[in-house]
């Protein structure tokens, strides 16, 4: 149960003063609340100023520069009102200090207010952002006007905060005051040691300190009430995923047997050596398979480092050990391709590989699945449909997921929950920075590819100007009749007006001209039939040149085309550019990518095509990406479900990560089930975050 303490946090903001249906509607569609779901005291507290406004400058009307924020102590002289109903006129009135006059204007305020809270004569106190108009100084709509006797009701610093249409600033500020006066005393989850490290204030402490700051320094986005919040919101997903990597590991996993007999065999068969990389990915899988532990782990690699293989290792030991391996591609080309792969290796080695693809019909699936219940099989290659549909595994020991960095830590659990105790592994093909590897893999093990296979070549790559595409064309004639094969990449499927692309319809129609039969054309929008001849075509070489949309970004695999040219490369990001380019440079030839721009670059555009020319290194092509753009979307993250965070600002607060991260582990292995004093702290930490789903999975000691 959600301890006592929190209650405060947890109020509803339908009792708060000021807070009717109407505003409360506004909030929650404002926080993207479903209609169920209560708007509570948190939702406001974690809603973070944009900006902090400081009024204790007091200057002079001669001192106060013009656009800056500052409260001036005027006497009031004259009102002058606006002549007849004319609405454009406003509404003004003279003031002056020791230094200067000063007028306030007014549009539409009503008559009466003015006149009571400016009264001729009289000294008042008035904030607001000071305007030039006309050759004299002026404020217009000011933020406050107060009399001496109440100066102490203005907020002297005051939070700015991002506002939708309807709510005004003032009643938002005003919600939020009562939530920041409401704040309990809560038990700290961070260890002294760490809060000291840090000079950080407690939970509360920094909530009040952000709300209702005393001067600006204490609410800005590095300040340390704003630090520890990151800080505390990272140690609630650190905490989330290591409590759902020991719920994995709790439900024992098998100690694996196996002698290894089926991967020297299969080593002896493969018409390369592996790489130093490989054989270590290879074995520390094969170590997790033989521990009792279940294994969760993700084998990162660049396009082209040859995960693959790897793949077929782990489920080579699974199989020696009795179970099955599902192999699971996110689409069902590359299904097919894994398959058709695979195929040839298992048949020398004696293993059952099967293909299940929603293609097939009921007839085709099902000899299929009776092999796959009755065990026959040994490893299965399908979609994500492999653990929807009516697959019913014998013993399913292992299940790998390729490419599929788009999986949320909630979705491996229900995966591996399909085999009971069957081992996980994750292959994803987009490097990921560390601290994006620690935000949505932070529950699993990790290898790294870093290396090529040998024998491949960098794949040359240069940049030119679009207006250099006669010379390209007349090179690309001469690599076509020398028997090479080019991928052609366009940004867009239709001519557009607007944006002045050369798309790949109209680039398909002008190659054509030039190369006939030998060109096609492959987009989202064809038929996946159609596609799939099309690629078929492509791979047995009848097609030389395959003008694409970024279709074929993912996975496919056609050694012999050794041709990259993307057409407006300025358009693409620079993880699309290192994975389309990751199509070529397959085999031991030598392959080129040609990245043709639209000048002028920008200097984002710019960087993007330096670091590509320079880098083939994908782990540092995408921290590279990560500092151009910020967090930014590298993995997909908004359509995804992956954990999106409502304080942390990554590119201010990303140092904190690995240390929310050792604090996580740490305390999970002291006490797994968050019994002890901080352990039960750590669970409000989690409530606060809304992590509830994670507190469900903590089983009572
Ligand atoms: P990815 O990591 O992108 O999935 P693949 O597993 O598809 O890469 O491997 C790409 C190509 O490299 C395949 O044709 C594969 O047979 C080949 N390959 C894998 N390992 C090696 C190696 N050690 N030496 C040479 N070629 C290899
Ligand atoms: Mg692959």
């Amino acid at each position: 149960m959600r301890p006592d303490y929190l209650t405060p946090l947890f109020r509803s903001v339908r009792s708060f003063k000021g807070v009717g249906a109407q505003i409360e509607a506004l909030l929650k569609k404002f926080f993207a609340l479903n209609e169920e779901e209560e708007l509570i005291a948190l939702d406001l507290l974690m809603h973070m100023p944009s900006q902090i406004i400081d009024r204790r400058r007091q200057v002079s009307v001669l001192e106060a520069q013009i656009g800056e924020i500052v409260t001036l102590k005027l006497h009031i002289d004259e009102h002058i009102e606006p002549i007849g109903k004319d609405s454009k006129t406003p509404y003004k009135i003279l003031a002056h200090d020791n230094s200067s006059p000063i007028s306030l204007v007014f549009f539409h305020y009503p008559k009466n207010w003015l006149k009571r809270s400016l009264p001729i004569g009289q000294i008042r106190y008035v904030s607001g952002r000071i305007g030039y108009f006309n050759n004299e100084k002026q404020i217009t709509h000011p933020d406050y006007i107060v009399a001496e006797r109440d100066l102490i009701s203005l907020p002297l610093v005051e939070p700015i905060y991002p506002l939708t249409s309807g709510l005004s600033a003032k009643v938002l500020r005003k919600i939020i005051v009562q939530a920041a006066n409401n704040l309990p005393q809560i038990p700290d989850w961070i260890d002294e040691k760490r809060l000291s490290q840090f000079g950080w204030p407690s939970f509360s402490e920094a909530m009040k300190q952000i709300h209702l700051p005393d001067s600006p320094s204490q609410a800005e986005i590095n300040s340390k009430a704003r630090m520890r919040l990151a800080y505390d919101e990272y140690f609630a997903s650190q905490l989330t995923m290591q409590i759902i990597r020991s719920n994995l590991m709790r439900e024992r996993g098998i100690e694996r047997k196996f002698s290894g007999k089926i991967i020297t065999k299969l080593k002896n068969a493969l018409p390369f050596t592996l790489t130093r990389g490989q054989e270590k990915a290879i074995e520390e899988i094969l170590h997790d398979l033989r521990k009792k532990d279940k294994m969760a782990r993700l084998l990162q690699g660049d396009v082209g480092s040859g995960k693959t293989i790897i793949a077929l290792m782990a489920m080579a030991a699974i199989a020696e050990s009795g179970a099955q391996s599902a192999l699971m591609a996110p689409t069902e080309i590359l299904a097919k391709q894994h398959y058709k792969s695979l195929k040839p290796l298992c048949d020398k080695v004696g293993l059952n590989i099967a293909l299940l693809s929603g293609k097939q019909t009921k007839a085709e699936r099902k000899p299929i699945l009776a092999e796959i219940k009755n065990g026959k099989v040994n490893i299965i290659i399908g979609t994500h449909a492999l653990f929807q549909t009516e697959v019913e595994f014998n013993n399913l020991g292992l299940s790998i997921i390729d490419e599929q960095h788009r999986f949320g830590v909630y979705q491996r659990l229900a995966l591996s929950k399909k085999g009971k105790m069957a081992d996980l592994l994750v292959m994803s093909a987009t490097p990921i920075p560390r601290s994006l590897v620690l935000t949505h893999f932070g529950d699993m093990d990790i290898s790294i590819l870093r290396e090529k296979p040998v024998g491949r070549r960098e794949i040359k790559t240069a940049a030119l100007p679009i207006s250099k595409y006669e010379p390209v064309i007349e090179r690309l004639k001469r690599q076509i009749n020398e028997g090479a094969q080019a991928f052609w990449v366009c940004p867009l499927i239709e001519e557009s007006e607007y944006l002045d692309l050369v798309s790949a319809q109209n680039r398909f129609i002008a190659l054509k001209k030039i190369f006939g039969k030998q060109v096609a054309l492959v987009h989202g929008k064809i038929r996946s039939e159609e596609k799939q001849q099309i690629m078929e075509d492509f791979l047995a070489g009848k097609i030389k040149i395959l003008v694409a949309t970024t279709v074929i970004e993912v996975g496919v695999n056609v050694p012999n085309a050794s041709i990259m040219i993307i057409e407006h490369a300025e358009r693409f990001g620079l993880s699309q550019l290192h994975q389309l380019r990751g199509r070529v440079g397959r085999s031991t030839k030598e392959s080129a990518c040609l990245l043709l721009y639209k000048p002028p670059l920008g200097d984002i555009a710019r960087a993007r095509i330096d670091i590509i020319c320079k880098s083939q290194d994908g782990f540092e092509i995408a921290e590279k990406d990560l500092q151009l753009r910020g967090q930014g979307d590298i993995l997909g993250t908004r359509q995804s479900g992956m954990p999106g965070y409502r304080l942390v600002i990554p590119d201010i607060h990303q140092s904190l990560l690995q240390y929310a991260h050792i604090d996580a582990k740490q305390l999970i292995r002291e006490d797994g089930f968050l019994n002890s004093e901080r352990g039960k702290t750590a669970r409000a930490c989690l409530y606060i975050f809304r992590k509830e789903q994670a507190i469900k999975l903590i089983k009572a000691g």
